[in-house]
């Protein structure tokens, strides 16, 4: 099974709020079909209060925002996608490399810090 095709979990939050776009929710609904840990990750999912969900969504989207903002310095210096983040704070080793997030935050303060706003978002309610 190949990681790019696995959900992340940001976009299995986005799926089960409906917020991917056409292509994306039919590409996800059919590959839910064969694979397991997805279908597994979207039961639980689906178990977090919605406005809970809509509240984290929301909040990541505000610091995508600021992360687009430097997009060329960040993918020059090989920094971590929103996605990547919230996979690792979810030890999620099958879709992110846990080792290489742990090197690049020891040298980088932007993503450090990114680290540190995204377990706010989600765990703070919990
Ligand atoms: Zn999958
Ligand atoms: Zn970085």
């Amino acid at each position: 099974m190949k990681p790019t095709e696995c959900l992340y979990l940001y976009k299995a939050y986005k799926y089960v709020l409906g917020k991917l776009d056409e292509k994306e929710m039919e590409f996800y609904t059919n590959h839910l079909l064969k694979c397991v840990s997805c279908a597994q990750l979207v039961i639980n999912v689906r178990k977090i209060p919605r406005d809970k969900l809509e509240n984290r969504v929301n909040a990541i989207a505000q610091v995508l925002d600021t992360e687009k903002k430097f997009e060329q310095e960040r993918r020059a210096r090989g920094c971590l996608s929103v996605e990547q983040i919230i996979d690792y704070i979810h030890n999620r080793s099958d879709t992110v490399d846990t080792e290489y997030v742990r090197r690049h935050i020891l040298d980088c303060e932007d993503c450090k810090t990114e680290v540190q706003i995204i377990k706010k978002i989600e765990f703070e309610e919990e």
